[in-house]
């Protein structure tokens, strides 16, 4: 059966972020939404592969994503739940720290012994870090069991790195499930910052190096404002990022290069004009504030 062209797996978030006056505005966000979010505006056809309550919240985020284009179909609603939150404090130099309460979070049951979402017929999934921090050692075999029936099937698959230390009982956990995660990926999408802190590697070409060598053909290092590195085969390319005049927030930078980079891809552009938009589209993200930009300020096809 032919599905949609991706499946993202992760979760969505309640989000309490601060309003004049010590108020607090409610809206939502999730690392591998952002990017389904940004994929279904590039036109291509994405399914979100999580599991929300049957409240007024999860009933506004499946009416939000909808509304974006990202297919719903595949989302598990689990009675008498409710999604995981957070709160985003800022203090008074502007520096951002974000408060959870997600432990009870369906979405992290995604891959409970109930029976695991159904991956078959995508052409690629796309699932980060954190998706995988969710769902524990158990979840995460059956997880991998998927993927590999997947593949195996045809799909491929592409993973961030997007490393939070908090979501990991510890470093070494967080390697060993990684690691078994890059051994079943064909795209592997890390920023520095992120690969560095998990592996203690500062220096990218080891980095790409250490990412090929567990498995995926196609690696892609993210480095903020610098260039990103590709490799692939025996090639190692750089991309220039975009310049940027002023950066008002840089809230899924990666999220939406990964986007740009994955639709290109399955448009058919090569890694390296796939990275050239990822970089555009992550340059126009950072010029806003919060992770998902207006509509109007999607850039232009190139
Ligand atoms: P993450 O947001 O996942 O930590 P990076 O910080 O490496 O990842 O940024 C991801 C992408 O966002 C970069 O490859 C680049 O395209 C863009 N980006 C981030 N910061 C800047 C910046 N200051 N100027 C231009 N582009 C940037």
């Amino acid at each position: 059966m032919t599905r949609g062209d991706v499946a993202a797996i992760g979760e969505c978030m309640v989000e309490l972020s601060p309003r004049p006056g010590g108020l607090y505005g409610l809206g939502f966000g999730g690392d591998t939404l952002n990017t389904s979010i940004y994929l279904a505006r590039l036109g291509v056809a994405v399914d979100y592969l999580t599991a929300l309550g049957d409240d007024p919240f999860s009933q506004d985020m499946l009416s939000a994503w909808a509304a974006e284009g990202v297919g719903t179909g595949a989302v598990r609603r689990k009675p008498g739940r409710l999604p995981g939150l957070y709160l985003i404090q800022t203090d008074g130099a502007g520096e951002r720290r974000f408060h959870y309460w997600r432990d009870q979070a369906p979405a992290r049951e995604l891959f409970a012994d109930s029976g695991s979402p159904d991956l078959s017929g995508y052409r690629w999934i796309y699932l980060s870090g954190i998706s995988l921090s969710l769902y524990g050692e158990a979840g995460r075999k059956r997880l991998y069991g998927a993927l590999d029936a997947a593949r195996a099937a045809g799909a491929r698959v592409a993973f961030d790195l997007n490393y939070r230390p908090r979501g990991w009982p510890s470093a070494s956990a967080a390697a060993e499930a990684v690691d078994a995660m890059l051994s079943r990926c064909d795209l592997a999408m890390p920023s520095l910052d992120d690969a560095s802190a998990l592996y203690g590697i500062s220096e990218a070409g080891d980095l790409l190096r250490r990412f090929r060598s567990l498995g995926p053909e196609e690696v892609v290092l993210k480095q903020g404002p610098a260039a990103a590195m590709l490799a692939w085969g025996e090639t190692v390319v750089e991309v220039p990022a975009t310049a940027v005049a002023a950066v008002v927030d840089t809230t899924a930078a990666g999220d939406s290069f990964n986007a740009g980079y994955l639709a290109a891809r399955l448009a058919g552009a090569s890694a390296m004009d796939a990275a050239s938009a990822g970089h555009r589209l992550a340059a126009s993200v950072i010029g806003f504030p919060g992770a998902i930009i207006p509509r109007a300020a999607m850039p232009a096809a190139p």
